[in-house]
């Protein structure tokens, strides 16, 4: 018998006049995923069909459970019948070895011309799962039943599953604009990436590194931490920046109890610019209030100051603990707690300023033509894809792709 998994996308069919352009986008994000053209998927407004069989049935569960705007998985036996005796008989050869005491059988009957209503077809195939378990003393409670039957008789074909399996809800990836993520090594800033990829929104990443403060591990572990992203978005590019001359240059130009503060400054500026370039209509970061002294709200709005595009934290309001359970759910975790030094703790003064003020940090950044080192760290930026279907871990394009 062929084996099918149905998805359910019930927060998108809040979107009623928009329906169809996400429910093209999420058909392209399965079919990415599932890597494998010949696989037919098809839809309508309610649903999604994907053909599988019992070989990959597995390895396309696993997949799909990973893709954004998907809010129920079921994995159901198909027959290309409508024909009752057919339905009747493969219900009983799917229960006779079933180990429940109470059910229910749910029945959605989309072709109005078949000779059962709903509840007919529902009440004849209890009857059946009663006689089949006759033995066993199992019955039907219609309010709270270990099993759910659900029976769909479309068009030309039945549907029988028992399993429902949550997806991960949100949007499809993509359905809603472009982000630039700044990606550090930490346990944060992956978390808000995951948390804005849900809401619909692909994620370009921007890494700042040091070199040679920084190291290769460091960069390393910033492209772990992509990869794992890129399970639900299919690629993630990556704008690495060289900010060794602008950090050295805040080092021996400003006092240091406001290095944080303008280095972050200097970061939201190229930041910004990149994200123009590329398309991104937001900047996204794993800032959370009151976390270190350059997130008290005083300093994220002076650091905030010099840049006009929205900047998303999806992680703003949320408990450290509380990042760590998403970060250990989506496998971030251990790679972002491995020891490698990132170019913020490099540099940290010992009295960062917990209350800056945009005067006085515009008078120390007006000694130097930081306006120059800007513009040519984002020149010498480079980009490295990364992407969640290729054996080769990192795939390097560099800046010719733009
Ligand atoms: P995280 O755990 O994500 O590193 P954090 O608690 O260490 O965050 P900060 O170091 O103050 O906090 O950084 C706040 C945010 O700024 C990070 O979540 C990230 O979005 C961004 N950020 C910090 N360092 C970098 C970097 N080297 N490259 C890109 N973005 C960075
Ligand atoms: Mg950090």
């Amino acid at each position: 018998m062929k084996k099918v998994i149905i998805i359910k996308y019930a927060e998108l069919n809040t979107k009623k006049d928009n329906i169809d352009f996400f429910i093209k986008i999420l058909r392209k994000n399965i079919q990415n995923t599932l890597n494998d053209d010949t696989k037919k998927i098809t839809y309508d407004h309610g649903r999604m069909f994907i053909e599988s069989t019992e070989d990959d049935f597995e390895d396309l569960l696993k997949k799909v459970k990973k893709v954004f705007g998907i809010h129920e998985i079921n994995i159901a036996y198909k027959l290309d019948t409508t024909d009752f005796d057919t339905i009747k008989d493969t219900l009983a050869d799917l229960v006779k070895d079933a180990d429940f005491n109470t059910f229910k059988v749910a029945t959605k009957r989309s072709d109005k011309s078949y000779p059962l209503d709903s509840m007919e077809i529902s009440k004849k195939l209890g009857g059946v799962v009663l006689r089949t378990l006759n033995d066993k003393g199992v019955t039907v409670d219609v309010h709270n039943p270990e099993v759910t039957i659900n029976v769909e008789v479309r068009r030309g074909q039945s549907y029988i599953y028992f399993e429902r399996v949550k997806g991960l809800g949100g949007y499809p990836v993509g359905s809603l604009g472009k982000g630039l993520l700044m990606l550090s090594g930490g346990i944060d800033s992956p978390v808000a990436g995951y948390l804005a990829l849900k809401r619909g929104v692909r994620i370009e990443a921007i890494y700042f590194e040091s070199p040679p403060h920084t190291s290769e591990d460091a960069k390393n572990k910033v492209l772990k931490l992509a990869k794992k992203l890129s399970e639900y978005s299919g690629y993630v590019k990556i704008h690495v920046i060289n900010f060794t001359e602008i950090q050295e240059t805040i080092l021996k130009n400003a006092p240091h109890d406001y290095l944080i503060t303008l280095m972050r400054r200097m970061m939201y500026r190229i930041t910004e610019r990149v994200a123009y370039k590329n398309n991104c209509k937001c900047i996204v970061n794993g800032e959370s209030i009151g976390q270190v002294a350059s997130q008290t709200l005083t300093s994220m709005s002076c650091i905030n100051a010099v840049t006009n595009m929205p900047v998303i934290r999806p992680v703003a309001c949320l408990d450290k603990n509380d990042i760590i359970d998403i970060a250990k759910d989506i496998d971030t975790y251990k790679i972002s707690i491995e020891p490698f030094e990132d170019c913020c703790t490099i540099f940290v003064p010992k009295h960062p300023v917990i209350n800056p003020d945009v005067r006085s940090c515009e008078e120390y950044e007006a000694n130097v033509d930081y306006d120059a080192l800007v513009k040519k760290a984002v020149e010498t930026s480079t980009v490295i894809k990364v992407e969640n279907n290729s054996n080769t871990q990192i795939k390097e394009d560099f800046k010719d792709l733009f």
